[in-house]
């Protein structure tokens, strides 16, 4: 950098001339680039303890200008290191999804430009992309023209709204009588976003699933006659278009032909799952979802984008707005039903300009190349999947509904117990090898490994990484105790 930034004789301007802006952003890029090119030479599951940088990331805050080189070259040489892999091509754990950079230039761009996208008057052009990039969403999902919705930080807030609408449509004031349905495997931020909507934990009902960990529509069934026959007023049923734990899909048919005799809202919880069903032919595996009331979907998912955005659709928008809007006497009055209107169908006003995201990675790719890539993850996993079936002592717990599935190691003999502890023990022997990250989940008291693959980095190359790591860490394991 020069030395005219920052200027010594005028220390209130904040504007940073044109050459350095150059300058700067020139630097990040180099850094960031050099960042993702580099990414394979790390673990997929970095060193995460922190005590000896603790003080120097709590430091004060400086005084004076420091160099912008400076305090990035800690950033990228040594913190970001210390993290789950999250952007890895190996990273099969938890719902991976990796981080388009080309929704890394949208961020640079919307918060360089800084246009105000919480009314629609403020800048129409740009919050009409946004309608743009929902509506595309929209016919991805099969969903009606009068659908509508909005782009949230994550699936946990697409969540909450959803709530917020089915409440709002069909308690109105008898909120306190109001009963909600999820299967056991639901997501928590569905149980979190039911409190914080007003739905009280005696208010929601667990239901339990089948072998595959699917909701069973016949225990459902029986629970909403016995809410209705108590005087209660069943509302409201969230399945799961692929679960966090296991990727099971709850049967979207029957419970939505449930849920319209029944006349109760069903909302899907697509946030893993949803974009399978932008590719045509997976679209059978989410049969029923086109039909629900509303659908939660995480772009920075299934859509590859990073962190920070979801989106919520609802089937009648009228519902998602009658539940959200509101104005005051500072603001321009809000659009008709016809001008989107971001703030009328969500809870936020001020808010960054998210679908700008959605919109420009749907310009750079086109939707083929998306599709072909949300298509190869799910072949990706039902080869993990074929190869991990003949790993002795391998034991798949359910086949790969979209592209996650459990799975954990027996060896004859052993109790449940050791089971688990074998399982935990494979898991951590393949992430200490460094090149795939994969986790766990414990449900009804079992431990069950798990692959998850939506990460776009994810290749043939990872998986055969995957196969061979679990293979040698699960002979280990056997040998040992033989
Ligand atoms: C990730 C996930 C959520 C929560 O979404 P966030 O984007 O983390 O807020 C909800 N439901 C399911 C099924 C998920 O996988």
């Amino acid at each position: 950098m020069s030395n005219d930034w920052p200027p010594s004789d005028d220390p209130a301007c904040l504007e940073i001339p044109p050459s350095e802006m150059r300058a700067m952003a020139a630097g990040v890029v180099e850094r960031v680039v050099q960042h993702i090119a580099s990414l394979g030479h790390h673990p997929a599951l970095g060193e995460t303890s922190i005590d000896d940088i603790r003080a120097e990331l709590r430091a004060a805050a400086p005084r004076s200008a420091q160099s912008l080189e400076g305090v990035l070259a800690p950033f990228f040489d040594d913190w970001v290191h210390r993290s789950f892999g999250t952007a890895h091509p190996g990273y099969l754990a938890f719902i991976p999804g990796g981080g388009l950079f080309s929704a890394a230039l949208a961020d640079f761009i919307s918060a360089a430009t800084n246009r105000y996208t919480g009314v629609q008057v403020a800048a129409p052009a740009l919050v009409e992309l946004e309608a743009t990039a929902l509506d595309w969403l929209r016919e991805w999902m099969g969903f009606p023209a009068e659908a509508r919705g909005w782009f949230t930080t994550g699936g946990s807030l697409a969540n909450f709204s959803a709530i917020v609408a089915a409440r709002e449509k069909l308690l109105g004031e008898h909120l306190r009588d109001g009963v909600m349905y999820a299967s056991s495997q639901v997501h928590h931020c569905v149980t979190k976003s039911a409190q914080l909507a007003g739905i009280l934990p005696d208010r929601v009902r667990t239901i339990g699933v089948d072998e595959s960990f699917a909701m069973d529509v016949e225990a459902l069934s029986v629970a909403i006659d016995a809410d209705t026959a108590a005087g209660l007023r069943p509302f409201l049923v969230v399945s799961s278009a692929g679960t966090t734990n296991t990727g099971a899909v709850d049967p979207l048919v029957e419970i939505g032909a449930l849920c319209r005799q029944r006349s109760l809202w069903h909302h899907v919880d697509g946030a893993y799952g949803a974009f399978f069903h932008m590719v045509p032919e997976l679209r059978p595996l989410l049969a029923g979802l086109s039909d629900a009331d509303s659908v939660t979907l995480d772009p920075h998912k299934g859509l590859f984008l990073p962190y920070g955005t979801g989106a919520l659709l609802v089937r009648d928008g009228e519902d998602l707005r009658s539940a959200h809007a509101a104005t005051a006497g500072y603001l321009p009055p809000p659009g008709d039903a016809e001008t989107y209107d971001p703030s009328q169908y969500g809870p936020e006003l001020s808010r960054p300009f998210r679908g700008l995201r959605v919109w420009l990675t749907v310009q750079m790719y086109g939707v083929e190349r998306l599709r072909a890539a949300i298509a190869e993850k799910r072949t990706l996993t039902l080869d993990i999947a074929a190869r991990l079936e003949q790993i002795d002592g391998l034991v798949i717990d359910a086949a790969p509904a979209l592209s996650l599935f459990p799975f954990h190691l027996h060896a004859p003999g052993w109790t449940p117990d050791d089971d688990d502890g074998a399982t935990r023990a494979l898991v951590d022997r393949v992430n200490a090898r460094g090149r795939v990250m994969i986790t766990g989940c414990t449900t009804a008291g079992c431990y069950y490994a798990r692959i998850c693959v939506l990460s776009f980095r994810t290749r043939q190359e990872q998986v055969d990484h995957a196969v061979d790591d679990i293979r040698n860490a699960a002979r280990e394991l056997l040998a040992a105790v033989r």
